[in-house]
């Protein structure tokens, strides 16, 4: 097992309180909740549990630190987002262990994907506040100049899944505050921890007190609270698509701007042009990388006929090579699932796959376990495209394989589902990659790779995956409105 380090330690044993206006303070109520290490059940510590009071006075310190943090000049936002990613560059590794062991996934993942991804996150926002401008308009009434201004919103909300809880909370932190507004951020229950050190990671930067408020707490309870606030400007949600419609619902009150991440049943294709080899290895790790928990995991496979057995070999021998263990233990490929709750939703999702005719090829349910929530990578075929797990969001190692014969029938299928987060294709032949990722039904498509992103490049989803792109300098539409100004010269 990989060394804690002391100030991992120090951390997990305190008796962690919510962000309000820069400091930290119980719950109104005083209850806690304790974070278990997924791996083994255990509790890892014990945070405070915010409700809607709680939400209340973290949205009212958002209110107040808004006004001068909207008038903070750009370069000096700009050094302060800066120095807050010197400070996470700094404690890379302390990070990646609290998100190991708070979210199950390998230390080296954690360290080298998750930490990593959100620093480069924080880097390229970092640079916007210099870059947010308006236009001029060449309007058709004589006498006047026309121009736009970008304004902050003001408290802006965040609610953040478990499955990249760094790189979630950061993908909505950077652009609140690099367009000038204020945050109230509820990380998800099962995983807090990252969140309480990026909060206090902030403060030590020198980012002012309020401007990112975190409150630990459920979603039935703080989550709808914060959604629903009469004074919040904007919600910034990723997770389920059902909770990603209470959301929608709460906005009719506040008319909060909404930006919605949702689920995915993401597929990838494989044509018989394709380099193989390297198609396999792909089509492993976009299904079985974070185990499964992955809102753009491929887990709909499509392999063109001519190439299926001998593809499907391949893959099987090399799912079956995966080591599953604790995220600590250096040489684990797969960590546990996040919780018991989802280890039995994967195992039901399992057993419904058998019990409507799929065949199992690898893996399948494990007996329900307290000390560990495992579940090995799993791959079916024979699946009808009607299926239970041919259409839902499994959110662990599932993997369903299709065959296909022809280019419009794989798009047909591939699109059938109500989700369009992602889809891959692999292909050698030019024409075709063209072809094929225009007309796939998702927010981003993958050619001969999968699972790529970068700060600059938008991403979101379309029907039940959301809408709204976040990344790239286009999410400063999510966090800013336009003002258009008429001068009459
Ligand atoms: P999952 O089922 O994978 O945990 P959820 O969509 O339930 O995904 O959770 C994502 C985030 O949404 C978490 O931070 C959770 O606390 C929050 N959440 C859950 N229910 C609600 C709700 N009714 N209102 C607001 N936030 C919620
Ligand atoms: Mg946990």
């Amino acid at each position: 097992m990989i060394k804690i380090l002391p100030s991992v330690e120090s951390f997990l044993a305190r008796q962690h309180g919510l962000l309000i206006g820069g400091q930290w303070q119980p719950a109104a109520s005083a209850a806690t909740f304790a974070t278990l290490n997924p791996a083994t059940g255990t509790e890892l510590a014990h945070v405070a549990e915010g409700d809607a009071a709680d939400v209340d006075r973290a949205v009212a310190a958002a209110q107040a630190a808004f006004p001068a943090w909207a008038a903070v000049l750009p370069a000096q936002c700009e050094r302060l987002l800066h120095r807050y990613a010197d400070l996470i560059e700094t404690h890379r590794e302390e990070l990646a262990q609290l998100e190991s062991l708070d979210n199950g996934k390998p230390f080296n993942v954690a360290y080298n994907v998750e930490v990593n991804v959100a620093l480069g996150q924080l880097r390229f926002y970092a640079g916007m506040p210099t870059r947010l401008k308006g236009e001029t308009y060449p309007v058709s009434s004589p006498g006047y100049h026309v121009y736009t201004r970008r304004e902050p919103l003001g408290v802006c909300g965040a609610i953040t899944p478990w499955n990249y809880s760094t790189v979630m909370a950061m993908q909505k932190i950077g652009p609140a505050l690099a367009c000038g507004n204020t945050l109230v951020l509820k990380p998800a229950e099962q995983t807090p921890l990252t969140a309480l050190r990026l909060g206090e990671l902030a403060l030590e930067a020198g980012i002012p007190p309020g401007v990112l408020n975190v409150v630990t707490g459920f979603g039935h309870t703080a989550g709808a609270a914060l959604a629903r606030h009469p004074h919040l400007r904007k919600i910034g949600f990723t997770g389920s698509t059902e909770v990603g419609r209470a959301i929608v619902r709460s906005s009719a009150e506040n008319l909060a701007h909404v930006s919605l991440e949702l689920g995915g049943k993401s597929a990838l294709i494989i044509f018989d042009d394709a380099d193989l080899d390297a198609a396999a290895e792909t089509a492993l790790w976009a299904i079985f990388a974070n185990s499964g928990q992955n809102c753009v995991a491929g887990s709909r496979l499509f392999v063109q006929q001519t190439v299926y057995d001998n593809f499907l070999s391949t893959l099987v021998g090399r799912a079956q090579a995966l080591r599953v263990g604790p995220g600590m233990q250096p040489d684990t490929d797969l960590g546990p699932l996040i919780s018991q709750a989802q280890q039995r939703r994967v195992q039901g999702y399992i057993e419904r796959g058998l019990d409507e005719g799929a065949r199992l090829l690898t893996g399948g349910a494990t007996a329900p376990s307290a000390d560990g929530y495992f579940v090995p990578p799993t791959i079916f075929e024979h699946v009808a495209d009607t299926a239970t797990i041919a259409r839902e969001e499994i959110f662990g190692p599932v993997l369903a394989v299709f065959p296909f014969s022809d280019e419009d029938e794989v798009i047909a299928r591939a699109n059938a589902v109500p989700f369009g987060l992602a889809a891959g294709v692999w292909t050698n032949q030019l024409a075709r990659a063209h072809r094929v990722a225009a007309q796939l039904h998702a927010g981003v498509v993958w050619v001969n790779t999968y699972d790529w992103f970068d700060p600059a490049v938008p991403f979101g989803g379309r029907g039940a995956s959301g809408h709204g792109r976040e990344l790239g300098m286009q999410v400063a539409e999510l966090y800013t409105e336009l003002k258009g100004i008429w001068i009459k010269v």
